[in-house]
């Protein structure tokens, strides 16, 4: 794979091919995301070729500067504004109506679009050189497991980008958090990189839509599953890691992996072992997530086992990553 070439830091570059109507892959706090120009129709076909992803999965159009956000949407709540006010630039992301200028690509057909202001300093160059909105969903085939560095990106996408402006590894390590108003009331679609408690400090309690159990899911990112290892995944309880547990019984024979938030005695009896901190502390955790993931999905293992996170800060985003990589 030609991945020198496509690996750069040439922001210049990137800004030039994303007006061109090219792909370029971003770097950003949260995860590596599939740039292209929203307002491009061919383009934001692509992204969807390119992830393998289906059309009813709409795209966060990313922005630098406020006076985007008036152009791509008719109406912003009270409480949207004081959000942007507060976490933009950030992982928020606010699901607003739609302006005609928006193509029905971009937000599958919805009547709204979803809009960030990342904080990344080399992601905001990049916006403000473009001047243009830029569709960006994570830089990973659909489904998979999210890309944190440009070499995940390489390795999945190779040749389906044009441009990889690599920026090491993102701070945040999982998607933004998905916020959208019901009657005006926030209401989160997809807990990520902001906190609910952070979230709430600002404008007060908050609901989550949680999956419905059955039928279509409301928003994509809801799908039951998604940012998923090829290798199976299991959230198990800590009596189910004893080497004695029924469930490690029924594993006799097989491979194990265990991916852990802080050290434990467990670990020693397993095959390939991920602890993501050593202290327990969620938003190292959250950094760290998506790589670890990986790399337990590449060591020969059968199985992963993971336990749930504390239900908390990031711990939510997380276990709703966890949940979605089950199977
Ligand atoms: P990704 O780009 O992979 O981080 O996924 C973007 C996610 O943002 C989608 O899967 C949805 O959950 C959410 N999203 C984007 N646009 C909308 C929208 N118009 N309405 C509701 N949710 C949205
Ligand atoms: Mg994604």
């Amino acid at each position: 794979m030609p991945t020198d070439s496509l690996i750069s830091t040439d922001v210049a570059r990137a800004a030039e091919l994303l007006r061109e109507g090219q792909l370029v892959a971003i770097a950003t706090e949260t995860v590596y995301g599939l740039g292209a120009n929203a307002l491009d129709e061919r383009a934001v076909a692509r992204v969807f070729e390119v992830k393998n992803r289906p059309h009813f999965d709409p795209l966060i159009v990313h922005i630098a500067d406020r006076q985007w956000l008036d152009r791509l949407v008719t109406s912003v709540p009270d409480a949207a504004r004081q959000l942007a006010d507060a976490f933009w630039p950030g992982p928020l992301t606010l699901v607003l109506p739609k302006s005609d200028i928006v193509p029905d690509l971009v937000t599958s057909g919805l009547p709204c679009v979803a809009i960030r202001m990342p904080s990344h300093p080399q992601a905001l160059e990049l916006l403000r050189k473009v001047d243009l909105p830029i569709a960006a969903p994570s830089a990973n085939p659909f489904g998979q497991i999210s890309p944190t560095t440009a070499e995940h990106v390489a390795e999945t996408l190779g040749d389906g980008v044009d441009l990889i402006l690599d920026d090491g590894p993102c701070s945040i390590g999982v998607e933004s958090t998905v916020v959208g108003f019901d009657d005006g009331k926030p209401c989160i679609l997809r807990h990520g990189g902001l906190t609910q408690e952070e979230i709430e400090r600002v404008v007060g309690p908050v609901t989550s839509r949680q999956n419905p159990a059955s039928g279509p899911a409301e928003s994509p990112g809801m799908l039951p599953q998604h940012y998923a290892p090829r290798t199976p995944l299991a959230m198990v309880e800590p009596s189910d890691l004893s080497a004695d547990s029924t469930l490690r019984k029924s594993l006799a024979g097989r491979r194990v992996g265990l991916l852990l938030l802080e050290p434990s005695p467990a670990a020693e009896s397993f095959d390939a072992v991920e602890v993501l901190t050593t202290d327990g502390n969620l938003r190292d955790a959250a950094a760290a997530f998506f790589a670890a993931l990986r790399r337990l999905d590449v060591t020969d293992v059968d199985q992963i086992l993971a336990l749930p996170f504390p239900d908390e800060g990031l711990g939510r985003a997380l276990n709703d990553r966890l949940r979605r990589a089950c199977h």
